[in-house]
């Protein structure tokens, strides 16, 4: 155990001086002293901004030719979609990518069992932009849709207005295809739920299904839970940053310690910010990157699946840090906002709050905004609506906070 840890830090430590040397957004800093994680703590913390400035100039490494290396397909420029301040664009890194996200998949018993078996396939239901690299809109065959095997089910933007006979066709492709993985966003997967249940029809059960690229309230949970007989987990990371975190089969998130140095930065009462330092990475490599979300760090030192922790146990994600609400000196997450509704409102099935006025799909708006006031301390204004607006980028923001 010491010894991995001394090797992790052998690299980690080699890795950083190789960024400092070869990339011009990190030139210029002093190389790490003996007490790596002492140092990390005087660097400057890195984020979208930064990543934006002086793109991609600024993150190639001394001697990389971006231009040669797209043609020969070894990297793809890809733009994360979303409105102009969230908008990145990255540097896509095909062998660094696909390893690093199966070995953070891995790290539940379950899911690497499920994919040890034979013919062993996936499905992805998110926004239709946001598939590596290809964009899913409009109307294409299943087979234009399946890329290395994997099925992308939607390819319509916004999914409260998916028709009955869009619903339907996912459906039956769903059954057809029948997935022994399924990596979905928690938002459209419960509302897929949802239209099965309406419909009447059932969805085959894949053998594990993770979730992604946004917050988990739990309304989609339940809905998913309600629908589908499969174990869900949190698969946690962002385009630019690679996968950070899986949940084991005993529901803590574990760091990808192989391909990530993650440091929790405490913001009080058991919330940390994360940031990323990224490992094996030879194109855009991130030095204290801040992903700009907030988690639960867990409070017990091992997990029960008896994986070593490898650095902190995550009880849970809790939402964008931009999505918190400061009430005094404590800070109120998005997904503390949605444990006190749902304790009152428990048949919610959506809801955003922007600046005083919450929003909800689904019975119990009076009562959820009682207890979103009660939280905050201030008063909050509940409403029925019929549906809520994803983001640009096909995301749902649980909070809006005013500026
Ligand atoms: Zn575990």
């Amino acid at each position: 155990m010491i010894k991995q840890i001394e090797t992790n830090q052998l690299r980690l430590r080699g890795e950083i001086a190789r960024m400092i040397a070869e990339v011009p957004l990190y030139a210029g800093r002093d190389l790490p002293g003996e007490d790596l994680a002492a140092w990390l703590l005087t660097q400057p913390l890195i984020g979208k901004r930064e990543l934006r400035r002086g793109f991609p100039k600024s993150l190639l490494r001394a001697g990389q030719d971006l231009n040669s290396s797209m043609e020969d397909g070894t990297i793809t420029l890809l733009a994360t979609s979303g409105t102009t301040s969230d908008r990145l664009q990255v540097i896509w890194e095909w062998t660094w990518w696909d390893p690093q996200e199966r070995e953070a998949m891995r790290l539940n018993a379950r899911v690497a069992e499920a994919m040890l078996r034979p013919g062993y396939h996936e499905a992805v239901l998110t926004t239709p932009a946001c598939g590596a690299g290809a964009c899913h809109l409009g109307d294409q065959s299943m087979q234009e849709r399946t890329i290395d095997g994997m099925l992308f089910f939607n390819q319509s933007p916004d999914p409260s207005y998916w028709s009955e006979r869009e619903s339907a066709r996912m459906i039956e492709e769903w059954n057809t295809f029948a997935p022994v993985g399924i990596e979905a966003d928690p938002a459209y997967l419960a509302m897929l739920c949802r239209a099965a249940r309406q419909q009447q029809r059932t969805l085959s059960s894949p053998a594990f299904i993770t979730l992604t690229y946004e917050t988990t309230t739990r309304a989609m949970r339940q809905e998913i839970s309600r629908t589908l007989d499969a174990p869900v987990y949190q698969l946690y990371g962002a385009t630019e940053a690679g996968v950070l975190f899986m949940e084991c089969e005993k529901g803590m998130l574990h760091m990808n310690a192989q391909h990530a140095h993650i440091e929790l930065l405490p913001v009080g009462e058991g919330l940390a910010r994360v940031v990323v330092t990224t490992l094996g990475r030879e194109w855009m490599p991130l030095l204290r990157y801040d992903i700009g979300d907030i988690v639960r760090v867990a409070n017990i030192a091992e997990c029960a699946c008896g994986r070593p922790a490898n650095g902190a146990l995550v009880q849970r994600m809790e939402g964008r840090a931009s999505d918190c609400v400061a009430r005094g000196n404590e800070l109120i997450t998005p997904l503390m906002l949605d444990d006190a509704m749902m304790e009152r409102a428990p048949q919610m099935f959506q809801w955003q709050l922007s600046g005083d006025t919450l929003s909800v799909v689904g019975p119990g708006a009076r009562d959820a905004a009682v207890a979103a006031s009660e939280l905050l301390g201030r008063a909050v204004r509940g409403e029925t609506v019929a549906a809520i607006a994803p983001e640009a980028s096909g995301k749902y923001r649980l909070v809006r906070n005013a500026s």
